[in-house]
């Protein structure tokens, strides 16, 4: 398949509007940016004995493989998904998706905003997460200086799932071997360190899921300079394994149970 227009959102609406009632999620507005529609997902009816998952992308517009690759994987896998309850936003930053821009409209990286409720669409997505807990939660992003593909793997957890995660995208994606990443220990593509609520005074997406609401939380990395669709397989790869591993780690008697804004509850 040819990825060849990741960065037209009405597109990847289209699509999603289109896959949404095979994969049993309702499709919901829940707020507008840069004057694009915002979208979450969500499983419907809310079905409690499964494993519950967070899937988002897009929150930064010129990692464009990121939202294209997991429509693409729900797409082929739209039967499968209905095997879980998932929250599911596909596109965070569409106005930077269309201007090829990690900001928003307003120059803001979103993903720096998750502890500022001043921002609107923040503010709308805390709301839907409310209290909701996942079994995993997988951020889908790029990263121009990127080597290969890694993983931030913050877990409450053991054992770690990083390494089989990197191993699904092989031969097509090799980890990036460099020896730190942004300032941190990098160990053949995993990047793991303690996460508390003062290391950064502007929180990422991945710092709320991992204090409130994920057990297991992953933030994906492709190498924006590779091309489209080795970036869009590595992360379709990683979704199967990390979505396959939370099935059979799964047992109806830890099964999540809490209201699930914008499903059936
Ligand atoms: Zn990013």
């Amino acid at each position: 398949m040819r990825h060849l227009a990741a960065h037209h959102y009405p597109n990847l609406v289209r699509r999603w509007q289109r896959v949404a009632p095979k994969a049993g999620l309702i499709l919901r507005e829940f707020a507008e940016s840069g004057n694009h529609p915002l979208y979450s997902l969500a499983s419907v009816p809310a079905r409690h004995e499964c494993p519950s998952v967070y899937l988002s992308a897009g929150i930064h517009g010129d990692e464009a493989a990121a939202p294209e690759a997991l429509i693409t994987w729900v797409e082929k896998n739209a039967r499968w998904l209905r095997k879980f309850r998932a929250l599911i936003f596909p596109c965070l930053n569409p106005w930077g998706l269309v201007n090829n821009s990690r900001l928003d409209i307003r120059g803001r990286d979103l993903n720096r905003c998750f502890n500022n409720p001043r921002v609107p669409q923040i503010r709308a997505h805390l709301k839907i997460l409310g209290r909701a807990q996942f079994d995993l939660a997988l951020m889908l992003h790029e990263d121009y200086d990127a080597k290969g593909l890694y993983i931030y793997e913050v877990a409450q957890k053991l054992p770690h799932w990083g390494e089989e995660l990197l191993a699904a995208a092989l031969p097509g994606m090799m980890p990036d071997t460099r020896k730190s990443i942004d300032g941190r220990r990098n160990r053949s593509g995993l990047v793991r360190r303690k996460i508390t609520p003062d290391l950064m005074p502007d929180w990422p997406e991945a710092f709320v899921l991992h204090f409130s609401h994920a057990t297991r939380t992953f933030t994906i990395e492709t190498p924006s300079e590779f091309a489209m669709d080795e970036r869009v397989a590595a992360h379709e790869a990683i979704l199967s394994v990390a979505l396959g591993k939370c099935l059979a780690a799964f047992s109806p008697a830890s099964a999540n149970r809490f209201p699930f804004p914008g499903g059936g509850d």
